[in-house]
């Protein structure tokens, strides 16, 4: 060992060549932990627009970049589809509909990162002259569907409906505006947030065929990456994700200053009133202000998974463990890999000895090194905790804590804001209030322990019998309150009508001991009665009081 050393001087040159070898080891890991950027794609689905305003605050503002990121953002196009970029390693992240988690139920495998917008801007709009105003209206008519026959939504929506899909001719987009006001198409997939401004603008009247008022309501402009990259790279998961979501919740909070941005920066032509349109389309379909921004909830992922199944467009939802975010669980390792690994581990050791041995003259060094790094590791955990913490907080701060339904604050918050939203889109509002048939004997007979378990009891038949879309909430002691949107009267009466005789046919089992108990329901209905949502309140309450008088056990109708 060190040939080129005279005699005496090889121990010398030995704690040498080891110091060399640290000082590079240590340089080595100074590169790597100050790695200087890293380069990221993420694909729009369309052209820039207010809809992707998240991503151009997060890059302007240089969230994105305090997080390490050089963020490139792709506009979409018809030869640049979100799901497609992804598979094929153009691009590692991109925002899609809910194309996205039909990939993943084919059997790509994607990764669903957040929820931007809670509920789908997608929707048909037809001219108000060509008498289409329902589903039913399409049998026999030409449809542009930009995702052509795969397209879930339309596809559930019309099966809910009883229409088989063959009944309507379905075309593939032309994405030209112009075939809907020419008449060479009957109806045409628009978005909200986008098309009935430039028909409001010219004064048409149209109509809007919203699947969400046909029982089909899903997630929309979902950022997603593949399991490939959360795997690989699950901090720049975590990253591009954390500085997203901070560009959305600056862009609403800032819409005007990203709708500068879009025109000066990003070439978008439109005007700064048909984006400002654009900017409060989304926010009615994000809801900012009740929901976290990107919120998923696994059980609404599960629901559209199964609208899949029963539309018939997939066979069934085995793929989906592992599609939501923070849900992922790692399979184990191939052998080759885990052989690495080993290997890695073995070097690493030797390594680490060596490396030991410099640092024992850098002693204090290295000690600052680990502190540093040891409190970073405890304010990203802390952090982390908050986050969780307020989102949990959030969440609890409108529900019940007996029943788990939602509570009366956020009725109040939301019946107004239902209400506004069924007037916008021409659709009916109804509002059932339940009060238990004299319930005060069930705490007097059995106990408020048993009187407790009755109230579960009905809080879980008035949530497995919800529709999508349906508000169910306890209201106060033994009321509940549920909304009903898209739901004209008569229907709403039927379905009263049918929870009222499950409840009273389904008594709760305490201990021994069987209870029965009754309630009574009073309805009322927008447009059919009421026009604000103090109305709704006050006529639904006098129809409770008359369903009362009139001996209870039944379901009275408002006027
Ligand atoms: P009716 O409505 O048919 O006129 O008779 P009622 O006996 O139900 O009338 P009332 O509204 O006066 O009584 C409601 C009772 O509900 C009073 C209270 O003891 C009970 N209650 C309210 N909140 C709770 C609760 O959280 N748990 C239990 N066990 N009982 C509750
Ligand atoms: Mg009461
Ligand atoms: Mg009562």
């Amino acid at each position: 060992m060190f040939p080129n050393c005279p005699g005496g001087l090889r121990q010398r040159c030995a704690l040498r060549w080891l110091l060399a070898l640290g000082i590079g080891w240590f340089a080595s890991i100074a590169i790597v932990a100050a790695s200087p950027t890293d380069k990221v794609r993420i694909q729009l689905r369309w052209l820039h627009q207010f809809q992707f305003a998240g991503y151009y605050a997060a890059l302007e503002k240089g969230f994105y970049q305090q997080e390490g990121l050089e963020v490139e953002l792709v506009e979409g196009s018809p030869d640049r589809q979100p799901v497609r970029e992804v598979l094929a390693g153009h691009a590692q992240y991109a925002e899609g509909n809910s194309e996205v988690l039909l990939a993943r139920l084919q059997g790509e495998r994607l990764v669903a990162l957040a929820a931007i917008f809670q509920h789908s801007p997608s929707v048909l709009l037809a001219l108000r002259r060509s008498g289409i105003e329902s589903p039913h209206d399409l049998i026999g008519k030409s449809v542009m569907l930009m995702d052509n026959r795969n397209d879930p939504d339309f596809l559930t929506m019309l099966l809910n409906e009883g229409i088989s899909p063959d009944r309507v001719n379905v075309l593939p987009s032309s994405f030209d505006f112009a075939d809907l006001l020419e008449g060479r198409v009957d109806a045409f997939n628009s978005y909200l947030t986008n098309e009935p401004f430039l028909l409001q603008q010219r004064g048409i009247d149209y109509t809007v065929i919203n699947p969400r008022n046909y029982r089909v309501d899903f997630y929309s402009d979902i950022l997603f990456t593949d399991e490939d990259e959360l795997r690989n790279n699950p901090r720049r998961v975590e990253a591009v994700r954390r500085a997203t979501l901070r560009g959305w919740r600056y862009a609403m909070e800032h819409p005007e200053e990203i709708i500068e941005l879009l025109i000066t920066r990003y070439g978008v032509t439109k005007s700064r009133e048909h984006l400002r349109f654009e900017a409060e389309a989304i926010r009615g379909l994000m809801l900012p202000d009740l929901v976290e921004i990107g919120h998923m909830n696994p059980q609404r992922w599960n629901h559209m998974a199964d609208t899949f199944v029963r539309a018939g467009v997939v066979k069934d939802t085995n793929g989906l463990e592992g599609f939501v975010y923070g849900e992922f669980r790692e399979r184990p390792l191939p052998a080759w890999v885990a052989g690495s690994l080993l290997g890695g581990a073995v070097l690493s050791v030797v390594a680490t000895l060596l490396a030991i041995h410099f640092f024992r003259m850098n002693g204090r060094l290295k000690r600052a090194e680990n502190e540093v790094r040891t409190a970073n590791q405890m304010l990203t955990e802390k952090l982390a905790e908050i986050e969780d913490l307020h989102e949990r907080l959030q969440e609890r701060a409108m529900r019940d804590a007996l029943t788990g339904l939602y509570n009366r604050r956020y009725l109040d918050e939301t019946l107004g804001r239902e209400l506004a939203r069924a007037k916008r889109e021409g659709y009916p509002l109804c509002l059932a209030l339940i009060d238990m048939d004299h319930f005060k004997q069930v705490n007097d007979t059995y106990g408020h322990m048993a009187g407790d378990e009755v109230l579960q009891h009905l809080g879980r038949l008035l949530r497995s019998n919800a529709r999508e879309g349906d508000i169910p909430c306890r209201y106060g002691g033994e009321e509940f309150a549920l909304v009903m949107a898209g739901m004209p009267l008569a229907a709403a009466r039927e379905r009263a009508e049918a929870w009222r005789s499950l409840f009273a046919a389904s008594p709760v089992r305490h201990g021994q001991l069987s209870i029965a108990v009754t309630m009574s329901v009073g309805l009322a209905a927008y447009p059919d009665n009421a026009n604000t949502a103090e109305e709704l309140m006050q006529l639904a309450d006098e129809a409770l009081y008359r369903a009362k008088g009139e001996g209870r056990n039944r379901v009275a109708l408002a006027g």
